[in-house]
């Protein structure tokens, strides 16, 4: 049961040192009961008290990861229902399934793609991470199958209920961490104990959200912390509304059953690719913890994993690259210099361009906390006296033996405040599009 915030203040020390950043402990503890502080921020806190209170403060919906190394899998630990509120934390792993009544040709082109698509944007590499490999009655295939997902670094599903074989699978794979797929009402004390054995994630497979929640209740009795649910629902709007409910449950009525990261299987819900995607795309919105998807092609994939990104990048603080000169196409002390903003959108755009042009140049990366260049010079952090103090501090005067800037074309208005703070320089206006960047480069030759 969560603690109210006077209860956490009885268990603070009551110093008001200030630590923490808040002013008084009482302070403190309201943020940590409403969920906007953390309690490591105390440095105070007795042992006795932090064990009480790390229950208490933990997020309401459990934080695990499915697989190990760079593909592990982080899944829940959410705090809101809306991103705006705050942000959210955990993207969904994308899966791919595979199962035993595929020939080893198909099951080959499907793990290939998981290093076929990866794509590279604002600096992050955008891919999916898991496969799940499912059992429909080759257990033979199913194991070689496990064996094959562990020559990858790929985090992985076990789908099969059958203990026996389960437990065949979980003795090749147990130092992937896989997530085993799943427990029901007829095998969820064979399945659970397994879980603890193995000490891996375990999935819930429920008829409804009741049946879930009683489900996730038996286990968690039995002292299984790590469980993701799956309420059996395939169609759409009951596996979306499901979903809102569990999040609404586990967030706002604090029910422990249902405070787990959810599997949702889009593959199961239509036959129509493209109508996949769209489901899938639901589902990354609100609020799936794994998508299960029947296949992956590139020009679904894509824009999924875009989409992915954008929900879960933190709405109060914009991508940003750091400050910085960044040499592109190998420059010397007669290469043009450029300067633009921080925000990570418009360095991969502007750097993106002047490395198509090929010629050697110097971009400056100035911080401007991540705002684009016109948003960045209304709110007066890409002026001319600014952009000046920059210029002069960063190192490029060093790398060149001319004196010229280009800045670009949206922050025109900056030109003559720059010049009388860069005296001697001459400051070029640049395009205002980054597009038209190649062919104004080639112009300066
Ligand atoms: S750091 Fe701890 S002791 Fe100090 S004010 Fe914050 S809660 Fe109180």
């Amino acid at each position: 049961m969560a603690l109210t915030g006077i209860q956490i203040f009885k268990l603070l020390p009551k110093t008001n040192c200030g630590e923490c950043k808040f002013p008084t402990c009482l302070a403190f503890a309201m943020a940590l009961a409403s969920g906007k502080a953390e309690l490591d921020a105390c440095p105070h806190v007795s042992p006795d008290a932090r064990a009480e209170l790390s229950d208490a403060s933990a997020p309401p919906i459990r934080q695990l990861g499915v697989g190990v190394g760079d593909y592990e899998v982080r899944i829940g630990g959410e705090t809101v229902m809306f991103r705006h509120e705050k942000t959210f934390f955990n993207k969904p792993g994308l899966a791919i399934l595979i199962t035993d009544a595929m020939d080893d040709a198909e099951a080959d082109r499907r793990f290939a793609k998981l290093s076929l698509y990866q794509y590279e944007r604002v600096g992050l590499t955008l891919r999916p991470e898991l496969v799940a490999l499912k059992e429909t009655g080759n257990r033979e295939r199913f194991l070689n199958l496990v064996k094959k997902a562990c020559g990858t670094p790929y985090s992985m599903i076990l789908m099969a209920y059958d203990g026996a074989l389960m437990k065949e699978a979980l003795d090749i794979a147990k130092e992937k961490k896989p997530l085993m797929y799943a427990a029901t009402q007829e095998n969820y004390e064979e399945f659970g104990n397994m879980a603890k054995n193995y000490g891996v994630p375990l999935a819930v497979k429920g008829e409804d959200v009741e049946g879930t929640a009683t489900l996730s209740g038996k286990l968690t009795g039995m002292g299984l912390k790590d469980l993701v649910l799956d309420t059996g629902q395939r169609s759409v709007k009951d596996s979306l509304y499901d979903q809102i409910s569990i999040r609404r449950a586990a967030l706002i009525n604090k029910y422990k059953p249902l405070g787990f990261p959810t599997i949702t299987f889009p593959c199961e819900m239509t036959d129509n690719p493209m109508k996949e995607v769209l489901i899938a795309s639901t589902f990354v919105a609100k609020y799936a913890g794994i998508i299960v998807m029947s296949d992956f092609e590139g020009e679904t994939l894509f824009p999924l994993l875009l989409q992915r990104l954008n929900i879960y990048t933190d709405p109060q603080r914009p991508m940003t690259t750091k400050e910085g000169i960044y040499p592109i196409n190998n420059p010397d002390e007669n290469s043009p210099v450029l300067v633009t903003c921080n925000f990570s959108l418009t360095y991969f755009i502007v750097s993106g361009e002047i490395e198509n042009s090929r010629t050697p140049s110097w971009l400056c990366v100035m911080d401007t906390e991540g705002l684009s260049v016109m948003t960045a010079w209304a709110a007066g952090k890409f002026v001319g006296d600014l952009v000046g103090a920059f210029m002069k501090k960063c190192g490029i005067i060093e790398k060149v033996q001319h004196k010229k800037v280009i800045i670009p074309g949206y922050a025109a208005a900056i030109l003559g405040d720059l010049e009388e703070e860069l005296p001697g320089w001459e400051v070029l206006v640049g395009p205002r599009e980054a597009a038209h960047l190649p062919a104004y480069l080639r112009m300066l030759k």
